[in-house]
């Protein structure tokens, strides 16, 4: 509705440049807000990829369909408002001092998602500048394990319930771009949030993936099933997949997302 009566205004405003439209134009010329009738583009492309979500879903035989997180790094906070209008909560930022300035402009009920590269010592900026962060998608280290759960045990008022995190694996080595944990040191870095971070709640595997290598999601759920054993899970299906971004979701259901991250065919291509 904001985001509505903001367009409208918007184009209320631009009424002076009617004036230089050709007359056959001009004569036609009303301020209309037929809002109601033209979804925003970004509520169109949502209804989109809802129905390909749920396609892939239904395909891939899933019980339940999996988060759609939208990635709106660098997008303004407009638009951020135009998904939430459009029913969207879980939101995915990549840097910390764009979060931290986005948090206090959106509604409280938004479910962050850090998703991008966190350097330990920007961790407590994140989590006392983002009081309804949900998730750390993005720990590698048990550095940064370590400074996550010190930043959450200052909060005050503290959290209500421990940090949800998940561990970035690098399931594409070959590429050399060194983000996230070798998928053979998942499980050691599992086993040290579980057992020394007591504010830190381990929920799943993240991984990025090479463009087009659909095998890197078969090396994360391989990866999920080792962590499992390691952990002493009954069933691995208690830690999720995130996995899948706009070029790839789709395969990525099929291959047991969990959580997909989407941002570019959401908001448009990032400038
Ligand atoms: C930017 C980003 C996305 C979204 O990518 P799109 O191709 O725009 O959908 C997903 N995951 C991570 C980690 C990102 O940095």
């Amino acid at each position: 509705m904001l985001a509505t009566s903001l367009r409208c205004l918007a184009m209320a405003s631009s009424a002076p440049t009617v004036a230089r439209l050709p007359a056959i134009w001009r004569s036609s010329w009303r301020p209309v807000c037929n809002e109601a009738a033209s979804p925003s583009p970004v509520a169109s492309a949502l209804a989109n990829i809802r129905a390909k979500v749920k396609e892939a879903s239904q395909a891939a035989g899933s019980q339940t369909e999996p988060r759609l997180v939208a990635v709106s790094k660098t997008k303004s906070v407009e638009l951020l408002r135009e998904a939430y209008d459009a029913g969207i909560r879980d939101f995915g930022e990549n840097y910390v001092q764009e979060v931290v300035s986005k948090a206090p402009d959106m509604p409280s009920d938004v479910a962050w998602r850090f998703i991008g590269n966190l350097q330990s010592n920007k961790a407590k900026t994140l989590v006392q500048g983002v009081p309804s962060l949900a998730c750390v998608e993005t720990v590698s280290s048990k550095k940064l394990a370590n400074k996550l759960d010190a930043a959450v045990a200052t909060l005050n008022p503290p959290r209500h319930q421990p940090l949800d995190v998940m561990l970035q694996v690098d399931t594409s080595p070959w590429e050399g771009t060194k983000s996230g944990l070798p998928v053979d040191e998942a499980s050691a870095v599992a086993l040290h949030v579980r057992d020394t971070c007591p504010n830190l709640r381990l929920v799943g595997l993240m991984t990025i993936g090479a463009p087009g290598e659909t095998s890197c999601f078969d090396t994360l759920a391989d990866c999920r099933r080792t962590v499992a054993e390691s952990l002493g899970l009954e069933s691995e299906d208690a830690l999720e997949l995130s996995m899948g971004m706009s070029g790839d979701f789709e395969a990525a259901i099929g291959k047991g997302s969990t959580s997909v991250r989407v941002g570019s065919s959401i908001f448009g291509a990032r400038g």
